[in-house]
């Protein structure tokens, strides 16, 4: 019996699925999930149940800690992977009394661990999780992918929502994904982008869907509009309409997506979708770069200050943005054309 211990963002939960199928290949794994997160791990076959840890709202503070060690203590897990490495998750795993709790030998948490992992900068992130899964001296860390099980709802929503805007079978669309939590990773061109594919020659007949949480939608409605001022009506506005693993089902039917360093190139990876990745104050060496067998990576070349921070600040430190602002959107372009071509 093995519990994954998974409480970070959404891009980190879908890259540590590939450890939880290799895990469920020898046990029954449990999951560990935020509120935000939990659902995307519906229905997915590796998962025996999610447990969910709401430690920002009705699980904060020590009683609350107390209380979700007590539902985990029902799980008998022998063995606690912590997949998000602070102290409170060490903790949690500790007060449910699992006798084995294994972490990277970098986190915050590894004072409560009874083994420790080193943590491999030079590997995707996905493969330093699988890797705690494996034995200690076993040094290859093969190619993952993450996976993920859009249900029948989610594949109706996204049936609901091509039909409702008349695409026909086979419509080839193009996904862009222009939000993040972090504004500085937000490329600001995604507007002048969709104007692009608006006017070129072998794009113009993909239709462009834009993906993303609800907050996104401002994005979304300057892409809209972009392609409004040069005739193009059908683009469909999908922020904040789909499930998290409808975004996933949706981006399946997609040719390619354009994304940001943010959650959607993971779900991306997740169903092999062709992806343009645009990296700015982050670079892909940090181990959250796409996944899919189909991908071009755009980012500055040559900026010194490159990368400025583990996630982006909220506002360029050094005020002029470069690395972002400098991405044009011919650049891009030419990246979709690349991907679009040999998809
Ligand atoms: S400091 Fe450099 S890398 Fe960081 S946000 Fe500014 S331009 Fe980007």
């Amino acid at each position: 019996m093995y519990v994954v211990l998974q409480t970070s963002f959404l891009g980190d939960m879908i890259l540590t699925t590939p450890l939880i199928a290799r895990l469920a290949e020898r046990g029954a794994v449990d999951v560990v999930a935020t509120p935000a997160n939990a659902g995307v791990l519906a229905n997915h076959p590796a998962v025996r149940q999610v447990l969910v840890f709401d430690k920002r709202g009705a699980d904060a503070g020590v009683a609350g800690l107390w209380r979700m060690a007590a539902r985990l203590r029902e799980c008998n897990a022998q063995t606690a992977y912590m997949a998000q490495g602070s102290l409170r998750t060490a903790a949690l795993a500790r007060l449910a009394g699992i006798p084995e709790r294994i972490g990277f030998a970098t986190s915050p948490g590894r004072m409560l661990y009874t083994s420790r992992v080193p943590f491999r900068r030079e590997l995707h992130h996905a493969q330093r999780l699988w890797q705690l899964g494996s034995n200690l001296d076993d040094a290859s860390a093969p190619t993952v992918r993450p996976s993920l099980f859009p249900g029948i709802v989610d594949m109706a929503q996204v049936d609901a929502l091509l039909q409702a805007n008349g695409v026909a079978a086979g419509e080839p669309l193009i996904a862009l994904a222009p939000g993040s939590v972090w504004a500085t990773k937000r490329w600001p061109s995604f507007d002048a982008l969709a104007a692009q594919l608006a006017n070129d020659d072998m794009l113009r007949s993909h239709r462009v869907v834009v993906v993303g949480a609800a907050s996104d939608g401002p994005l979304a409605r300057a892409v809209i509009e972009a392609l409004r001022a040069r005739g193009v009506t059908s683009a469909i506005d999908a922020t904040g309409r789909l499930s998290l693993l409808g975004s996933a089902a949706l981006l399946s039917h997609a040719k390619m997506l354009v994304t940001n360093d943010s959650a959607p190139l993971h779900l991306a990876s997740a169903m092999n979708t062709p992806t343009v990745a645009l990296f700015g104050p982050t670079v892909p060496s940090f181990g959250f770069g796409p996944l899919s067998e189909r991908h071009m990576i755009v980012e500055q070349h040559g900026l010194a200050c490159r990368p400025c921070h583990a996630h982006g600040p909220q506002q360029c430190p050094l005020g002029h943005w470069k690395c972002m602002r400098e991405i044009t959107s011919e650049t891009v372009v030419a990246a979709v054309r690349n991907v679009v071509t040999h998809a």
